[in-house]
């Protein structure tokens, strides 16, 4: 696999032997966890690390593995993890009911080990080239920050969670100084290896959970930071400034004679009609001021 070394399964069965036999048979090619009962099942779906494939027994001591199955393909988080129910219920209206929940496949007990075995494979293979696939709708080629579908999706749903909670939702704006005078001197190839070099310097200092870098277009970055206050986006966002100064990449047509970039800063507490655009041109006219006080340095939007 790409980034991951082994895929995961989570497997939720109540009976002892057959988490046994799973795990051992499983064990050899996948991370293996265990979930007893429904509730310890939702508990762990929730976590941040998700497994990539649910093997569900349906017979389950609390919540009946039909009703988690429900549950876990309404889940916005959890609703792209494959599910397999196990059950021993071989009636075609059950099969049809479980997949009509959201299951990908259906195995009766007792299963054959080879069988279970190349269905578990073939829905990781298959999860696998999805999440590959996804990876490349949600990240910019040259880059390999965010881009702007994912910045649009993001900051949507992050002004409305923090409508919900009332918390202070930030944006720094991040513009590359003399952009264009750096690309007529040294050559398109060079600045596009500029541009990798300052996302990776901007993504290295937006790292808490949560925290997004995306590449708004052309040379410009745009960080979303949840549960931040102006003053804080602001100390970021002097830090990000003085990083990339700090890289010291010559640039013989700009005054600064290196790379530098100016950055615009916004936060806001939103209320339930404020649209997104409202954080969005409140960075961009901080991200105006930046430029117009001489560039290489951060400006915060006073409303
Ligand atoms: P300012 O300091 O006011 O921001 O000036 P600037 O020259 O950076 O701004 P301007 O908008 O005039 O130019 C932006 C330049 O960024 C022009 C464009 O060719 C360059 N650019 C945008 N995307 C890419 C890219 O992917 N690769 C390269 N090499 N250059 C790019
Ligand atoms: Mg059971
Ligand atoms: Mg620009
Ligand atoms: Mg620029």
């Amino acid at each position: 696999m790409a980034n991951k070394e082994r895929q995961s399964v989570l497997i939720i069965e109540d009976e002892e032997m057959n988490i046994r036999i799973l795990g051992q048979i499983l064990s050899r090619e996948f991370s293996i966890d265990v979930a007893t009962c429904g509730k310890d099942a939702l508990v762990r779906a929730e976590q941040d690390v998700l497994p990539d494939l649910i093997l569900l027994d349906v017979t389950m001591p609390d919540i009946d593995g039909y009703e988690l199955c429900r549950q876990l393909s309404d889940n916005e988080k959890t609703r792209h993890i494959p599910i397999i129910l196990i059950t021993t219920e071989d009636q075609e209206r059950q099969e049809a009911y479980g997949l009509s929940l959201g299951a990908v496949d259906y195995i009766v007990k007792p299963f054959s080990i080879p069988v279970l075995v190349a269905r578990v494979r073939t829905h990781l293979q298959l999860k696998h080239q999805r999440d590959v696939l996804t990876d490349l709708t949600v990240h910019d080629a040259l880059t390999g920050v965010y881009n702007r579908r994912k910045f649009d999706d993001c900051i949507a749903s992050e002004c409305r969670r923090a409508c919900r909670n009332q918390t202070s939702l930030a944006l720094i704006m991040i513009d590359v100084d003399h952009f264009k005078a750096y690309n007529d001197h040294y050559g398109h190839l060079a600045g596009d290896r500029c541009l990798q070099r300052v996302a990776d310097c901007l993504l290295e200092h937006i790292q808490r959970s949560g925290d997004l870098l995306a590449r708004y277009g052309g040379e410009e970055f745009v960080a979303v930071l949840p549960e931040t206050d102006h003053h804080d986006a602001t100390v970021l966002a002097q830090k990000l400034c003085d990083a990339v100064a700090a890289l010291n990449i010559p640039h013989a047509g700009s005054s600064l004679g290196r790379i530098t970039i100016s950055e615009g800063v916004a936060a806001m507490v939103p209320d339930i009609d404020m649209p997104v655009s409202e954080l969005v041109g409140a960075a961009d006219s901080a991200l105006y001021s930046a430029k117009e006080a001489g560039r290489n340095c951060v400006q915060v939007y006073v409303g």
